[in-house]
């Protein structure tokens, strides 16, 4: 089922508590309460890696484990809510990005249910940590960019994917979201969620545009194309993109203008980024490199400096 529009959707958002079809709601002890004001202003995609939705529920629901989510997202598309979306869940861990640490006080955490990293086993087969087997046609090998060796991924269902856009649009419509980054990101000597399965930087595109009235539907349509594109080329595309170890540059420039094209005739997309941020590159092009941070767009390489991936998250 290829997703050439995203799905009309019934969800909808009402004093903090998700509505809709295939939406229940189990509350969670694990909170430490309300957000601040601002707040939130991030998105944290993960995996479970567990075994079933309800499996993950139960423990993101339990007072024994200390972890919670605002949402857990199934394999079929269902979607469980397991605190109001102003209450604080415990997801991200420790963990630092774009600057702070302790995302969980910025963010609302989504978990879709996936079994994660897979091991190959001798009979062609792969194996979660479970114990639960895949045949090769539900998995994606690529390079994880916190790893150094090409890695087996369980996929995710379209129908995840497509709930997880639109429920991402929709809390974009109802606070100040700014950033969508995955667990990997911000806590990238721990966690590989949701890895290389997840179209996250089709996500990021769709979001952005979202936030763009002024685009057209038709151009919406071309990222929402994007999206389902990027999962059926993925494996071969994982396999032949230059960029395959993830690769950062911190900003030299006080100003630094990001332009949709990579040349300077191009329009500008954002002027706010400040000196020593952190931009990932996904592409470059003679002296331009095409970046990604809350937003994408080209920069000139003479303001910024490569920098070894993990060296801005430590410490
Ligand atoms: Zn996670």
């Amino acid at each position: 089922m290829p997703l050439s529009t995203l799905p009309k959707t019934s969800l909808r958002l009402t004093e903090h508590r998700l509505l809709g079809e295939n939406v229940s709601f189990q509350l969670s002890p694990n909170t430490s309460g309300p957000f601040e004001s601002n707040a939130p202003d991030t998105i944290v995609v993960h995996f479970t890696a567990g075994s079933s939705l309800q499996s993950s529920v139960d423990v993101l629901t339990s007072a024994d484990s200390g972890v919670s989510a605002h949402f857990v997202i199934g394999r079929n598309g269902d979607i469980v809510q397991l605190l109001p979306t102003n209450q604080i869940a415990w997801h991200a861990g420790v963990s630092a990005y774009a600057g702070r640490t302790d995302l969980n006080r910025y963010s609302i955490g989504i978990e879709l249910d996936n079994a994660g990293q897979l091991k190959p086993r001798d009979d062609g087969l792969f194996e979660s940590w479970f114990g639960k087997r895949y045949d090769k046609s539900e998995t994606i090998e690529a390079l994880h960019p916190n790893q150094s060796v090409m890695g087996y991924w369980h996929k995710y269902t379209d129908i995840q994917i497509a709930k997880t856009a639109s429920l991402c649009r929709l809390l974009c419509a109802h606070y100040p979201i700014s950033t969508l980054v995955g667990h990997e990101e911000i806590a990238p000597s721990r966690k590989v969620d949701p890895g290389p399965a997840f179209p996250i930087e089709a996500l990021r595109k769709l979001l952005m545009l979202g936030a763009y009235e002024q685009e057209s539907q038709s151009h919406k349509d071309n990222l929402t194309n994007e999206i389902a594109v990027r999962q059926e080329t993925h494996e071969r595309s994982e396999n032949t993109v230059h960029n395959k170890k993830g690769r950062v540059a911190s900003v030299s420039a006080n100003t630094l203008n990001v332009r949709k094209g990579p040349s300077a005739s191009f329009a500008l997309v954002d002027n706010t980024v400040q000196k020593g941020e952190v931009l990932k590159i996904l592409e470059t092009q003679g002296e331009w490199a095409k970046v990604s941070f809350t937003k994408i767009g080209w920069v000139n390489t003479q303001y910024i400096n490569e920098i070894s991936e993990r060296l801005p998250f430590e410490g």
